[in-house]
């Protein structure tokens, strides 16, 4: 892989680089520097990604796209040092992280590639009711003829490819938009996925002026599918202007995690750091509330405060690092004025809160009241509030207590009370024992409420909604 410093990075438009005079900076959050220049994309050029991805060639067969799939992954594990040094760099984010994000992404492109070589038709035969014939029904699935991905900050890599990699599988075509915040990455991966074999036309990486780029991502009639992972006002705004077609969107969270009196406290203690604090707070799935049982509270909180002290924060690029910056100084300085709020209604810091621009250290807040403005909205950083609740119920009325509905967990050794969680807590997935993020890639995934819409990704879920099922029937 060539240095990030070497040349402009280009957009892509149906596999052909393209690199105007007119960039923008993309700049490293630690320490400010500018590490590229990122080439936009004109309206004009924007239409030829459309028109190619319509236009489109010969259709790959599963056994290629599996070809591809499986090639990219390989490509990503002799290169995965420098992505996951490219993610530091331009996110922000510490490199034992973008080591992990780099693993998942492999797994991404494997599952992908497994699930290429699968088909889920269904045989109906119809001489099962007094009015049935002797004919039978098939299933097949077609591709959708272009998608629209649209993709955050917070994972680089691993959030653009779930969208590429179940749309390759599927045989779609995509248009990619990734954040602008964090563009470098996604660049790497098409010229990935290109030298691994994907015809140009199956994928155009477009970046430039959001009414221009994004916006006829979004409303241009040709698109059949947009899939978006984002925060929740652009997602409703999008859902908006979208009209007539499938819209799948991964919104934003404020994960719990219940921590009850029969808990595991070494598990809890241990669950509710890695909830809090792992990729500098910044998953959508991250622990936003520790919900905790007012018989625990004390020794939990002084047990938790112990181990977040542990969280090294500094140079995200340093190997010992655990927490690197948010994505940028006014991100953090958000971060820190809904602490300063919910200390002003009462709230106590036990630990950290000290700010040093983009980074804010790992940050224990006890006492939180529960209309705070750092746990009725997604508070998107190392911010840890605890809150007490008085038993199973009174934690699954206050999990439920907020727009969200992405997901949860729950610390417990009663299987009753894990089933009473699972059963009453609204949200897309509810992990008994586990932090609320814990997924594997080709399982469901999404939200409810202002998480989402019930459509859930992973691959296989996301590969079906990037194809249509048709059916015919044939007299026998
Ligand atoms: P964001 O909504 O600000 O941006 C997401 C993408 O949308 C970016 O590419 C951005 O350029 C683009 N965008 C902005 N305005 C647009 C418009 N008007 N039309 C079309 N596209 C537009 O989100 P972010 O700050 O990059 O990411 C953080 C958010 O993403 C958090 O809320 C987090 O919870 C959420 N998230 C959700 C999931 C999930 O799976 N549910 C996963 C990761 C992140």
């Amino acid at each position: 892989m060539r240095s990030i410093l070497d040349d402009i990075f280009p957009c892509f438009v149906a596999g052909k680089a393209v690199a105007s005079s007119t960039t923008f900076d993309v700049t490293n959050p630690y320490n400010n520097e500018v590490i590229a220049q990122v080439a936009q994309v004109t309206p004009a050029e924007t239409e030829q990604a459309i028109q190619a991805a319509l236009e489109g060639g010969e259709p790959l067969s599963r056994y290629r796209r599996y070809e591809i799939l499986n090639a990219a992954r390989d490509l990503l594990l002799e290169r995965s040092d420098a992505f996951a040094r490219l993610i530091c760099a331009e996110s922000g984010i510490c490199l034992q992280e973008t080591r992990y994000e780099v693993g998942r992404a492999s797994d991404v492109f494997q599952f992908a590639a497994m699930e290429a070589l699968k088909d889920d038709g269904q045989i109906f035969s119809c001489d099962v009711s007094p009015t049935g014939k002797a004919r039978k029904i098939f299933t097949l699935r077609e591709p959708v003829k272009l998608i629209s991905a649209i993709t955050p900050f917070n994972h680089p890599l691993n959030q653009v490819v779930h969208k590429l990699a179940p749309a390759i599988a599927a045989g779609a075509p995509v248009l990619l938009k990734p954040s602008e915040k964090t563009p470098l990455t996604a660049i790497r991966c098409a010229e990935l996925l290109y030298e691994a074999g994907l015809p140009g036309w199956m994928l155009s990486v477009l970046l430039g002026p959001l009414d221009e780029v994004a916006k006829t991502m979004v409303t241009d009639p040709r698109v059949e599918l947009v899939t978006f992972t984002g925060s929740v006002n652009i997602g409703k705004q999008i859902a908006h202007e979208a009209g007539y077609k499938k819209v799948v969107l991964e919104l934003g969270g404020n994960s719990p995690l219940i921590i009850l009196d029969d808990a595991d406290m070494d598990l809890a203690v241990h669950l509710a750091a890695e909830g809090c604090f792992r990729n500098s707070g910044q998953r959508c799935t991250a622990v936003k509330r520790l919900l905790v049982h007012e018989n625990i509270l004390a020794e939990f909180t002084q047990r938790f405060v112990e181990r977040a002290a542990e969280y090294v924060v500094g140079d995200p690029a340093e190997e010992q690092t655990r927490v690197g910056t948010v994505i940028d100084e006014a991100a953090a300085m958000r971060l820190e004025s809904v602490v300063n709020d919910a200390v002003a209604a009462g709230a106590k810091v036990l630990l950290g809160g000290e700010r040093r621009g983009a980074q804010l250290s790992p940050t224990v807040i006890a006492d939180v009241p529960r209309d705070a403005e750092m746990v009725v909205c997604e508070s998107f950083g190392p911010l840890a509030p605890i809150m007490s609740v008085r038993d199973i119920d009174d934690a699954i009325e206050l999990a439920n207590a907020t727009d969200f509905g992405l997901s949860s967990g729950v610390v417990t050794d009663s299987l009753d009370h894990a089933l009473r969680a699972v059963k009453g807590i609204r949200t897309g997935t509810v992990n008994i024992n586990e932090v609320p993020g814990y997924r594997i890639e080709c399982s469901p995934f999404g939200g409810v409420k202002d998480s989402g819409l019930g459509i859930k990704e992973g691959v296989i879920e996301a590969m079906k909604c990037m194809s249509n099922v048709k059916t015919f029937s044939l007299p026998f």
